[in-house]
This record gives structure tokens, sequence and C-alpha cells, in this order.
């Protein structure tokens, strides 16, 4: 899967880059964002929907950023946020004429 090259929240333009097989396993990681470098990296070593999955994560961390919202707990707010993407996905997944519906709405 060829990804964009960057992916817009709000007025943050983030650069989207594949990571490091080697350096991902070393983090123990899918997907890292970095918003002060506007960057983030994501594993295209693995699934493609597992690398959607990851996106979407960090798209998610990048909202919270956005909208200058702490958790207050980072351990709580991974797993809040592995469980929206995850539900998310799955909606995409098992839903793909409504979502392609919602993303053309609410360009208009
Ligand atoms: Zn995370």
């Amino acid at each position: 899967m060829k990804w964009p090259k960057s992916y817009r929240i709000g007025y943050r333009i983030m650069r989207l880059v594949s990571w490091d097989r080697d350096e991902s396993r070393a983090a123990d990681l899918a997907g890292r964002t970095n918003t002060g470098w506007r960057i983030t990296q994501y594993c295209s070593d693995r699934a493609v929907c597992e690398q959607a999955n990851t996106i979407l994560h960090e798209v998610i961390h990048n909202i919270l950023t956005t909208a200058q919202y702490d958790v207050g707990d980072d351990t709580k707010e991974e797993t809040i946020i592995q469980c929206i993407a995850n539900g998310l996905c799955t909606f995409a997944y098992q839903n793909r004429h409504l979502w392609r519906k919602l993303g053309k709405a609410v360009r208009m």
C-alpha cells in the first residue's frame, strides 16, 4: 500500500513516513508520532491492515494533542486510543460504503 506522504490535523501538516523495521522492533512500537517535528512514522513491514491501524492510532494521538486534551495517564491513553483505532478499522471494514460516504460528506 502506498500511503500519502502527509496528512493534515487542523492547521498542522504531518509528514507520514515509513519507519525502519529494526528500529521499530527495537522500540517495540508499530508507529510513533513527534508532533514537534510534525512526523508520523509507521512500520511498513507489517500487514497493510496493521499499518492502517497504526496510522489511525497516531492520528488519534494528534487529535488529542491538537485539542490539548490530556488523559492524564499514558497507559490509559494508549488503551483508549487503541480501542478507538481498532473500532474505527473494524467499522471501516464492515461499512465501506458508509465510510466512503462519511469521507465525502465532511468535505461538503
Ligand atoms: Zn500510542
